[in-house]
């Protein structure tokens, strides 16, 4: 981090300056110019409050010179992060496809869509127990009995499970989920990442609707600093001008966030777009940009979905679309893992 001076500040108004910022546990180096005066701090400088130094009376600018984010740094970290799901790989080789419904109905509706997604190469199974709705008077989820239907669903395919935490509180519910969801409306819900961050289970982390990567990255952040390193991030689209779509999905997020960090970076087609037919054409460009895979919606019967119908894939078109897929998947020289 870089201060620079105002022009004509004492030597002793320097020198207190110099003392507020070494107190952070930084070192300082004052570089008196012609002109200017600037500090110059090395260490850690992510606790120092950047607007906090910027309103110092001395002080003319602060520029940061590293990013304030330092486990999901890839500077720091410069191999891709790996995270094991029950076997499976995601971050490495290997593209996951998460695919199911958006919320759990019942036992018939999850295990059916289960066998169905499997069957077709998904490798995860994904389910929503506990739904954010815009509305208060719309579907809310089954809660724990959503999850106990998912874990038999697990049960009878053996695909591991991912659905969403809502309420901290909750966390009990979740001792058998393999990968615990962060929605996009909960992606600066900072207690919750504090506390997920004590958690051994890998995290979902989805991108906020009006957030910028950098943004998410410090939510990440959150999580890894309280001890947990298995962050998966989730691009699903943000806001924009745009209606033709949902959301705009920003498929350059994804080799940014490959430059940027070490962590596995996954695509949700159909929240980004919330059209079924947009599903198979995103999916294939999400390949291409380089994620680590994808979360698709299938429901067995779209038109009466209790939520998120219309972005739904029947069984039948998300067979369809895993075949392209696998053909771009495989063109790009990674591999989707095999169901013996
Ligand atoms: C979901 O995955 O069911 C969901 C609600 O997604 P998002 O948080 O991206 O809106
Ligand atoms: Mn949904």
């Amino acid at each position: 981090m870089i201060v620079i001076l105002k022009h004509g500040i004492g030597a002793e108004q320097v020198e207190g300056l110099v003392r507020n910022l070494e107190s952070y546990g930084v070192k300082a180096s004052v570089i008196t110019g012609e002109n200017t005066t600037i500090i110059g701090l090395v260490g850690d400088t992510s606790a120092i409050d950047i607007d906090l130094v910027k309103s110092n009376d001395a002080v003319e600018t602060v520029k940061r010179v590293q990013e304030p984010y330092k486990n999901a740094n890839r500077k720091f970290h410069p191999d891709d992060t790996v995270i094991d799901v029950c076997g499976l790989e995601i971050g490495g080789d290997e593209v996951q496809i998460i695919a199911g419904p958006c919320s759990v109905e019942s036992e018939e509706q999850v295990c059916e869509v289960a066998r169905r997604v499997k069957a077709a190469g998904a490798t995860i199974l994904r389910g929503g127990a506990y739904k954010p709705r815009t509305s208060p008077y719309a579907f809310q989820g089954l809660g724990a009995q959503g999850i106990e239907l998912l874990l038999h669903a697990k049960k009878e395919t053996g695909l591991p499970i991912i659905t969403e935490i809502m309420n901290i509180e909750h966390l009990k519910y979740f001792a058998d989920v393999d990968i615990i969801q962060v929605g996009a409306r909960n992606m600066q819900n900072f207690e919750m990442l504090k506390e997920l961050g004590h958690s051994d289970k890998p995290i979902l982390l989805k991108r906020g609707l009006a957030n910028t990567i950098d943004e998410w990255l410090m939510s990440a952040e959150y999580i890894m600093a309280g001890g947990n390193g298995k962050v998966i991030l989730c691009e699903r689209g943000i806001r924009t001008f745009e209606t033709a779509t949902r959301n705009t999905l920003d498929l350059s997020a994804v080799p940014i966030i490959k430059k940027k960090s070490h962590l596995p970076v996954i695509v949700d087609p159909s929240h980004a777009t919330g059209i079924t037919w947009l599903v198979e054409p995103l999916s294939k460009a999400a390949i291409v940009s380089g994620a680590d895979g994808l979360m698709i919606e299938v429901h067995n019967d779209p038109k009466n979905a209790l939520c998120d119908g219309a972005q739904s894939l029947t069984p039948e078109q998300f067979e369809e679309t895993m075949k392209t897929v696998r053909r771009t998947v495989e063109f790009e020289g990674r591999h989707l893992p095999e169901w013996k």
